[in-house]
């Protein structure tokens, strides 16, 4: 996963969120993104994370599904007060199916207990993409867009307190954007979300973390604004 803000010079402004998170349009993100009979289901109201889970261990509505070993849906508290917001899965939970669970996720458990959240008890984890994409290689297009409308789901029933959005990938595709992370990373951005909008902080993934120990501080920095508006909320 590459989320050196070095990667990238683009500086474009950032746009209104994909519209493929947005649950209202996820019905027509997924209708768009996968033939009718292997599309993601819309949401209803009497979705749950355990159908969305079903429902992505299930999928076949793009090519990742063919090289996984385990579609990786999620983990966390049903009511989080934080969503963390990753990119996709590794070879470590590919293997195990749960989110973050290699080096870069027990550095995530760490720089998430600091501040005392916790995926056991008020954190949920979850990727744009839910399928491992080979040889960690960035999710392509196509791929994301036919995974949207799982992620658009858990936010609509999570209805977390707060975002917060690991990695370029995941910050450019929620945000809709080119923009380097090392620009957008440090304030809150609304997150539209149906009739909400979501404070979403998007900072350094901690795979970036463990390659570029510059990157600690401002990641550092980062925990320590979610931190003060939970306190504050
Ligand atoms: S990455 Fe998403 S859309 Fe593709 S097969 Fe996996 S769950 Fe389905």
């Amino acid at each position: 996963m590459r989320d050196d803000p070095a990667d990238d010079p683009m500086t474009e402004e950032i746009a209104e969120p994909a519209a493929e998170y947005l649950p209202e349009m996820a019905r027509e993100a997924a209708t768009e993104a996968a033939p009718p009979d292997s599309a993601p289901p819309v949401i209803a109201s009497d979705d749950s994370l355990e159908l969305v889970a079903a429902d992505v261990c299930g999928c076949t509505a793009c090519k990742l599904s063919a090289t996984r070993t385990n579609a990786v849906p999620g983990e966390g508290a049903p009511r989080p007060l934080v969503m963390v917001i990753g990119e996709g899965p590794g070879a470590d939970e590919d293997a195990t199916g749960r989110p973050f669970v290699g080096k870069a996720g027990q550095l995530l458990d760490k720089m998430l207990a600091s501040i005392g959240l916790y995926r056991e008890s008020n954190c949920y984890i979850a990727n744009v993409i839910k399928c491992r994409p080979p040889g960690n290689r960035d999710p392509q297009p196509d791929e994301t867009a036919a995974c949207a409308s799982f992620l658009a789901r858990q936010i609509q029933l999570l209805q977390p307190r707060f975002i917060l959005c690991a990695g370029r990938i995941a910050a450019q595709t929620l945000l809709n954007t080119s923009t380097p992370i090392g620009k957008l990373r440090g304030k809150f951005i609304d997150f539209k979300a149906g009739d909400t909008a979501i404070p979403f902080l998007p900072t350094y993934h901690p795979s970036a973390l463990l390659r570029n120990e510059d990157l600690k501080r401002p990641a550092w920095e980062d925990l320590k604004l979610l931190r003060a508006a939970i306190e504050g909320q």
